[in-house]
C-alpha cells in the first residue's frame, strides 16, 4: 500500500509527503472532502507509512509492520467508527443506535487507548471516520487529545462536511483538502471492474458528483436504469404533477428494494452503506427505515443531477450526464418546456424536498410538492 495508490488528490498526498521530508508530521489531521475519493484509503496508507520499520519516502512494504498493516490486523493501528460501539465495554452503550460517535465510544477506544503504550513500540495511528458525527460532548472530551497526544500518537481525523465539526476541534487539526474525482477515472472503473455499459457509467459518474463509492453504490443499485426513468416521468411532470411525484417515490422505494438485496447478496460491503447500521445481535442486516431514507436522498440528487444536464442544454451546453441518443432528445424537450428560469424553479424545488425530508417531513406531500414546484409556478390567488 502506497500513498501513491491513491488517485487524483494530489494536493492532500503533497501536504503529507511534504510533512514527513521535514520530519514534521502534525499529530491531528482532519482529512476533509466529499465521501468516496480517498480519504479513508490515503488514511490508512499514511498510518502505514508512520508504522513502518524501514520507511522511505513510502513505506517499504516488506517489514513485519506492513505485513500486519496489509492484512488488517496491525495492533497500532486503531480505526474508529460508530459501528465500535458493539464492542463497548458497556452493554447499554452496545444497545444503543449507532447514529452518532457517541462519548462512551470516543472514551474507550480514543481517549484510554491513546494512553497505553503502542504495541510494537514506534507509533500509534488512529483513524476516526466520519468524524462529524462525533457529538458535540465527544469533541470536547477528545480536544486534549488533538492537542496534546502522547509522543509518536497520530490522530487522522477523516470528514464529509468539515463545517459540522466544531470550530474547537477544526483548530486542533491540520486540515487537508480532499476533492471530487474526475469523471473519466470514475467512468474507466466502473467500466473495467464492474461491468458497467459506457453510456450507464457516464451518468452514473456524472450524477455521483465525483465519488467514487457513491458511483459504486449506484452502480449496485441499478441506478442508471432509475435515471432514465426519471427522466421519462419528467416530462409527464407538467400534465399531471402528483402522479410525478408519486413516480419519484415509487422509484426510491425500487432503489431501496434493490438495495436490500444487494446487501443480502453482499453482506461484506454493508459497512460502505452511508447509512447501514449493524443490528445488535452483530449482523449485518441494515435497517429499513434508514435504506428507505437513503434511498430518497438518492432520488432527488438524480432529480437535482438530472435537471443540471436540462440547464446546461437551455444554456446552450451539450448535456454531461446523459449520452444515448434518445435521452439526449428528451433532456432537449424538457430544457424547451421549462426554460432556464423553470430548470432554476425545479432545482430550488429539489433543494426545498431535501431540507423537507431531512427534518422528517410528511413523505407523500413532500414529494407532491415537489411535483407541483417542478411543473410551474404556485398559482397565483385571485382577489375576490
Ligand atoms: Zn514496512
Amino acid at each position: 500500500m502506497q500513498l501513491s495508490d491513491v488517485a487524483h488528490q494530489d494536493t492532500a498526498r503533497r501536504r503529507l509527503r511534504d510533512a514527513l521530508a521535514a520530519c514534521r508530521v502534525p499529530h491531528a489531521y482532519l482529512f476533509a472532502g466529499p465521501d468516496g475519493v480517498g480519504k479513508r484509503m490515503l488514511a490508512v496508507r499514511f498510518a502505514q507509512r508512520l508504522l513502518c520499520a524501514n520507511p522511505a519516502q513510502d513505506a517499504c512494504g516488506a517489514c513485519e509492520e506492513c505485513a500486519m498493516m496489509a492484512s488488517g490486523v496491525h495492533p497500532d493501528y486503531h480505526y474508529v467508527d460508530r459501528g465500535l460501539k458493539k464492542f463497548h465495554r458497556d452493554k447499554r452503550v452496545q444497545a444503543r443506535a449507532a447514529i452518532k460517535l457517541s462519548i462512551d465510544v470516543i472514551r474507550q477506544f480514543v481517549i484510554e487507548a491513546v494512553l497505553l503504550r503502542p504495541v510494537r513500540g514506534r507509533a500509534k495511528v488512529f483513524v476516526i471516520d466520519e468524524a462529524e458525527r462525533m457529538s458535540p460532548d465527544a469533541q470536547n472530551a477528545l480536544l486534549k487529545t488533538l492537542e496534546e497526544p502522547p509522543p509518536d500518537t497520530y490522530l487522522i481525523l477523516c470528514t464529509r462536511s468539515p463545517e459540522q465539526v466544531l470550530p474547537t476541534t477544526r483548530s486542533r487539526c491540520q486540515v487537508v483538502p480532499f476533492g471530487p474525482l474526475p469523471s473519466e477515472f470514475i467512468i474507466e472503473r466502473l467500466t473495467n471492474e464492474h461491468g458497467i455499459d459506457a453510456a450507464d457509467a457516464r451518468l452514473i459518474a456524472e450524477l455521483a458528483g465525483g465519488q467514487l463509492s457513491v458511483a459504486v453504490q449506484y452502480a449496485e443499485r441499478e441506478v442508471a436504469a432509475r435515471a432514465v426513468e426519471l427522466l421519462r416521468l419528467l416530462t409527464g411532470v407538467f400534465d399531471d404533477p402528483i402522479a410525478f411525484g408519486k413516480g419519484v417515490r415509487e422509484l426510491a422505494e425500487a432503489i431501496a428494494k434493490r438495495a436490500k438485496e444487494a446487501a443480502r447478496a453482499e453482506t461484506d460491503d454493508v459497512e460502505d452503506d452511508v447509512e447501514g447500521d449493524a443490528d445488535e445481535d452483530g449482523g449485518h442486516e441494515i435497517s429499513a427505515s434508514d435504506t428507505a431514507r437513503t434511498s430518497r436522498r438518492i432520488v432527488l440528487s438524480l432529480v437535482g443531477g438530472l435537471l443540471r444536464d436540462v440547464l446546461r442544454v437551455a444554456c446552450g451546453d451539450g448535456p454531461r450526464a446523459v449520452s444515448r441518443p434518445a435521452d439526449v432528445a428528451v433532456v432537449e424537450t424538457l430544457a424547451r418546456r421549462l426554460g432556464r428560469r423553470g430548470v432554476v424553479r425545479a432545482l430550488r424545488a429539489v433543494s426545498d424536498a431535501e431540507a423537507a425530508l431531512e427534518q422528517n417531513a410528511n413523505v407523500g406531500l413532500v414529494f407532491d410538492a415537489l411535483g407541483l414546484a417542478t411543473s410551474g409556478p404556485a398559482p397565483v390567488a385571485v382577489a375576490r
